[in-house]
């Protein structure tokens, strides 16, 4: 009996280097046409070889023939199979990579898997208190969805206990699947179902009730955690702005650093309504503070806030991903200085500015020169106190880089730009 020889795919002349150099992604154009092509009905998500041109074994990964990325390669070690014990072996890795980051005293909220940065490329895992939200981007995480599960339970008993994990929940419901021919999916792989009411979390002993049902993504946004920090920190006294506030993240920070008022914005009726209730959940560390919420489109709102000359001492920007598509740059550009200039206007002399953009496409580089803009337009000298990013729980791996999409700058609003 033969044993049969797993799927191939053969790189053009020249195209092995990213590969050696441990960047996860295959490009169609990358792909040997005739190598491409022969690929054309394989299974979505198959296993199989990546070769150089010459026919030497580089890596090993999964194929998409719908998806432009074509591989996303899993491993360099051509002795290791993609089986239960290979997906075990690197959530441990990413569980490990984990340790130390935070105390599972007062956090219990975490992104423990990191897709392509902890070299799960397209998996995505987040602990929400004792559960776990699972979501799937790519149709060869899919295809290996049970196997994972089933690693994922025993790698959880090994770092929390045997005793911590209620439930794994999917929450495989973003667009982008599309791209991978998938439809959006979602429900209980293991355990129970989250709670309706959902789960309420610790983070650096504040406290936030997460919608792992109906919230966004997996329900929170970890990956601002350490700049709520950086955020309490200059919060004393202040009066607050969180706009794109979601569930109040920023507010409940603000408040902890012992903001005098907080004014939560966002267009969306359930996010403020959780945002209010966090504010409450956390009041006990917060008791003279004036919170309140206002639906509505930011843009909006600050312009409304200018022209009545309404100030205040802290202003958070976190909006959406504006640029989805290389296409976009420019327009989400503007739609960027737009609101930070309105954002420098509002604020009082010496107070703070902190503003994000999660667009992965707009660098650090170019989101400091709309910043810097948006100080022109609003005629303000403006200090860049603080570079932020992404919370320890989404590290950016040297040969992805791709994957540094979040950068803020804690900004202080000085006077007029005489
Ligand atoms: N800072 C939050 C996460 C923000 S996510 C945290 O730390 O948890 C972005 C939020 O912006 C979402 O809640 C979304 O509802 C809101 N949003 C998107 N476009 C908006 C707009 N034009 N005006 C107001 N809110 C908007």
């Amino acid at each position: 009996m033969s044993i049969p020889k797993r799927l191939q795919i053969k790189l053009k002349p020249g195209k092995e280097k990213p590969v050696l150099n441990r960047h996860p992604w295959i490009f169609s154009g990358a792909i040997d046409k005739k190598s491409d092509d022969a690929l054309k009905d394989s299974d979505a998500g198959a296993i199989m070889d990546v070769l150089d041109h010459s026919g030497k074994w580089l890596a090993r990964g999964y194929f998409n023939y719908q998806s432009q990325i074509r591989c996303r390669v899993l491993g360099w070690d051509q002795g290791v199979e993609i089986d239960v014990a290979f997906w075990e072996a690197r959530l441990d890795q990413a569980f490990q990579a984990r340790r130390g980051i935070f105390d599972p005293k007062n956090t219990t909220g975490c992104r423990m898997v990191h897709a392509e940065a902890d070299l799960l490329p397209g998996l995505i895992v987040d602990r929400i208190g004792n559960y776990l939200v699972l979501q799937i981007l790519t149709a060869g995480m899919a295809r290996a969805r049970n196997a994972i599960v089933e690693a994922l339970v025993r790698v959880t008993a090994k770092h929390f206990g045997n005793d911590m994990l209620a439930g794994i929940y999917e929450r495989s419901d973003e667009a982008v699947r599309a791209k991978e021919g998938l439809s959006q999916t979602m429900g209980v792989v293991w355990g129970n179902p989250p709670p309706e009411e959902g789960v309420v979390i610790q983070e650096n002993g504040m406290n936030f009730r997460v919608d792992i049902l109906r919230g966004h993504k997996t329900g929170f946004y970890f990956d601002q955690r350490d700049n709520r920090q950086a955020v309490r920190e200059i919060s004393g006294g202040a009066a607050v702005l969180n706009t794109f506030s979601y569930t109040g993240g920023f507010s409940v920070a603000s408040a902890l650093g012992g903001a005098k008022s907080v004014l939560s914005v966002d267009v969306s009726g359930p996010a403020l309504a959780l945002c209010q209730e966090n504010v409450e959940l956390n009041r006990a560390s917060s008791r003279d503070l004036h919170h309140e919420i206002m639906e509505g489109d930011v843009f909006e709102v600050l312009r409304k806030f200018r022209d009545d000359g309404r100030m205040f001492d802290v202003v958070v920007l976190d909006p959406p991903k504006f640029a989805q598509s290389a296409a976009h740059v420019d327009r989400a550009c503007r739609g960027y200085k737009d609101i930070n200039r309105l954002a420098m206007q509002i604020i009082n002399p010496g107070g703070f500015l902190a503003t994000f953009s999660c667009s992965g496409l707009i660098s650090a580089d170019l989101f400091q020169k709309v910043v810097f803009s948006a100080s022109i337009e609003a005629q303000r000298h403006v200090h860049l106190v603080r570079h932020l990013s992404q919370a320890t729980c989404h590290p950016i791996l040297f040969s992805f880089p791709e994957g540094n999409y979040l950068k803020g700058f804690l900004c202080r609003v000085l006077g007029e730009n005489k």
